[in-house]
């Protein structure tokens, strides 16, 4: 059978309409291709029959070989129950059904041979098992083979008598038909080279495993061959775009980008900073376009390397933007930029939010136009229709993952040619992540922070020793320092125990009347908000107490102490960021989590993970695992759903990295898969990813 992705699932036999619609709406099985790769969750062994009187509580699934004794209807209502007395001559157990009662009672004959299949679960003196699955037992050499697959279902399903089993026997008539033969997708050369098992092999050991061995291949072939496509598909795509997207040719180290090294820069960079400042001047030489991600830490330095990026794009006659998601953000790199200039006055630069008065948007707009400003910054004001750039050569777009896709897009759509684009980001994405998300980015990390910092001191406190808290906040303030205090929500909720801010603040001004407190929140107008955060920013107000506005990127030096409140309410990568909004300047800093006392395991081990590390990657790493990539903070407003059927990001990094370093050596040959040994992959990209996404425009 040649096209298994275009043989609708109504053609296997016990499938009808009703039957088709519900795996449709369920699980997204469609065609013949789409069952086959509907794989088992988990497999259980039934390579084994247990004895009665071997059973004890901590049994999983076990079977059983033996009679059944007796049948006896007892209890009334909803305890109504069919208890059936099951012998193997080692011992008695009950089987138990609360439905289907009278069915089962004539289905099965008492003294005949059976093997029952199920959970023992500890009832009283005895065991009993519930629902068991029940099998003749001249059957026995077929259901106790081996390792017998469980397949996920849903209620709706089950209701339709779609539960596992029958997806099951789907599967086996589906391989009958097709004489056990999958067509092979992989060209024998790349089979040979990885040593992977053939695609039969594979599905026939993912469905009906010969043993933990051969299943342990077929896992690893298919793992492998959702992971390969991906990568081969950017990777296409991205070659693809290297060669149509000419980018602005940035050849020149000019006066600029010196005159700042030599005599404008406070402090040496970091190694790090110099290595991924080399990376994107080649880039941008380079005559390509450039598609750089610029991954670091809080506090890594990367608006230094941005400064440095326009510099290039300047030097060599070009206009440069950069894009902030908030105006609070924008404005602070604005007045970092212009503090970082100084007297370098034939930069221009200039500042454009949605704030912006009609009068100065009057004299932005065509000093813009005509090439007159070199650095223009702001808010998603830059990509309104009216902002029009003589030579836009750079753009640069911090804390990536609050824009979404379209709008990035927008901002090369301003020149014939498209700009270089350095997308920033401060929440680091696992490698494997980044992989496969951005695979046809370049990307760099700042992997280092400036020299001179102490890392952040990370204590778990709960609720309940407040005074030794205030206590402390004290010493740090009347030491001169400044302290933030985070709060997960504003209104009252009455189903959740949150701390509230509102209450929090009115608290703090009298626990701290000596002191100033200002706060900030997502209800407040923007004027308002700006104001209670210069307050902060000048140093005038002791204590900002905050929702997560405060988030992204806000830089006060000053301020040591971060303080969480109901830090049980956070994601992982949520408490990171706030935590990296301290450890700015010299002094030792603090991040106290602050939660209840009662926490869930998860919930504790995500504390611990804050507790122990201040590596940005490890936990990320441990926010993939614990979460799963779906619902990772970045990719969740990305809007790439990352639909996996095998491959787990979080463990098959390995794997992932094999299946990218093999799509990059066939590309190395043949960049367009023309060659008739590789043709097959084209189409089985073709197949995969045509009613997809555009993999390739994603940056
Ligand atoms: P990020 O945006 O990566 O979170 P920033 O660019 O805001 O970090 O930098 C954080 C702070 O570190 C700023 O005050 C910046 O001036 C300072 N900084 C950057 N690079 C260095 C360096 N090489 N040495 C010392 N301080 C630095
Ligand atoms: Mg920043």
């Amino acid at each position: 059978m040649e096209e298994l992705h275009k043989r609708d699932i109504t053609y296997l036999r016990g499938i009808d309409r009703k039957k088709a619609e519900t795996l449709k709406n369920e699980i997204n099985i469609y065609t013949f291709e789409d069952l086959l790769y509907y794989f088992p969750y988990k497999y259980l062994d039934r390579s084994r029959i247990y004895a009665v009187s071997e059973i004890n509580g901590d049994l999983p699934y076990i079977q059983l070989k033996g009679r059944i004794l007796s049948f006896d209807i007892l209890g009334e209502g909803h305890t109504r129950r069919l208890i059936g007395r099951f012998t193997d001559g080692t011992g008695v157990i009950d089987l138990v059904w609360f439905k289907g009662i009278v069915y089962t009672r004539n289905k099965y004959v008492l003294g005949k041979e059976y093997i029952v299949f199920g959970k023992p679960s500890e009832f009283g003196q005895s065991y009993n098992i519930v629902h068991p699955e029940i099998d003749p037992g001249e059957n026995a050499h077929q259901v106790a083979a081996g390792l017998m697959p469980f397949y996920n279902t849903t209620e709706k399903m089950k209701k339709s008598f779609l539960n596992s089993r029958a997806i099951q026997n789907f599967q086996y008539m589906l391989l009958n038909i097709l004489e056990w033969k999958v067509n092979e997708i992989l060209p024998a050369a790349l089979l040979a080279r990885t040593q992977l098992v053939s695609l039969s092999e594979a599905m026939r050991n993912i469905h009906f495993p010969e043993s933990p061995k051969a299943l342990q291949a077929a896992r690893l072939r298919l793992k492998f061959d959702e992971l390969f496509f991906i990568q081969l598909h950017i990777l296409l795509s991205a070659g693809t775009r290297k060669q149509k997207s000419k980018g602005m040719l940035c050849p020149v180290v000019g006066s600029l980008f010196h005159t700042f090294y030599k005599e404008h820069l406070p402090f040496a960079l970091t190694d790090a900073q110099k290595r991924v400042i080399k990376e994107i001047r080649a880039d941008m030489g380079s005559g390509k376009q450039m598609n750089r991600l610029l991954q670091g830490d809080v506090g890594s330095g990367k608006t230094l390397v941005a400064l440095f990026s326009m510099l290039i794009a300047i030097d060599n006659g070009y206009q440069t933007c950069m894009m902030a998601p908030t105006e609070i953000l924008a404005r602070q790199h604005y007045s970092t930029v212009a503090n970082f200039l100084g007297d370098m006055s034939d930069v221009r630069i200039a500042l454009l939010v949605g704030s912006t008065s009609k009068r100065e948007r009057n004299q932005i707009l065509p000093a813009v136009a005509s090439g007159d400003i070199d650095i223009l910054i702001g808010t998603h004001a830059l990509i309104e229709n009216s902002v029009v750039f003589s030579s836009l050569g750079l753009a640069i777009i911090d804390e990536q993952h609050r824009f979404g896709v379209e709008q990035r897009a927008q901002l090369w759509k301003k020149n014939d040619i498209p700009p270089h684009v350095l997308v920033m980001t401060a929440t680091p994405i696992p490698r494997t992540l980044a992989m496969t998300l951005y695979g046809d980015l370049d990307v760099s990390v700042i992997d280092q922070l400036p020299p001179g910092r102490k890392p952040v001191k990370t204590i778990h406190r709960y609720d309940t020793g407040k005074a030794r808290l205030y206590e402390f906040l004290r010493k740090e303030i009347s030491a001169g320092r400044q302290v933030y205090v985070v709060y997960p929500l504003i209104e009252e909720s009455e189903k959740l125990d949150y701390k509230y801010l509102e209450e929090g603040y009115a608290l703090f001004r009298e626990i701290f009347p000596e002191y100033t407190v200002c706060m900030v929140h997502g209800r407040m107008k923007a004027a308002e908000k700006e104001a209670e955060m210069k307050k902060f920013v000048s140093g005038e107000a002791h204590i900002l107490m905050a929702t997560t506005v405060i988030e992204v990127g806000v830089n006060v030096p000053n301020a040591s102490v971060m303080v969480i409140e109901s830090a049980e309410r956070f994601g992982l990568s949520q408490l990171h960021q706030l935590r990296g909004r301290v450890g700015r300047g010299a002094e030792q800093s603090y991040c106290i989590l602050v939660s209840s006392y009662k926490l869930s395991a998860d919930t504790r081990r995500r504390l611990e993970i804050m507790v122990s590390t201040n590596n940005g990657f490890e936990i990320a790493e441990a926010d993939l695992r614990m979460r799963g990539h779906g619902d990772l903070d970045g990719t969740r407003q990305s809007g790439i759903g990352l639909n996996l059927k095998i491959a787990d990001l979080a463990s098959d990094g390995q794997i992932l990295q094999y299946a990218r370093d093999m799509a990059a050596s066939i590309l190395a040959d043949d960049e367009n898969l023309e060659r008739d040994e590789n043709k097959m992959l084209r189409e089985r990209i073709n197949v995969l990813f045509s009613r997809k996404t555009n993999w390739g425009i994603i940056s």
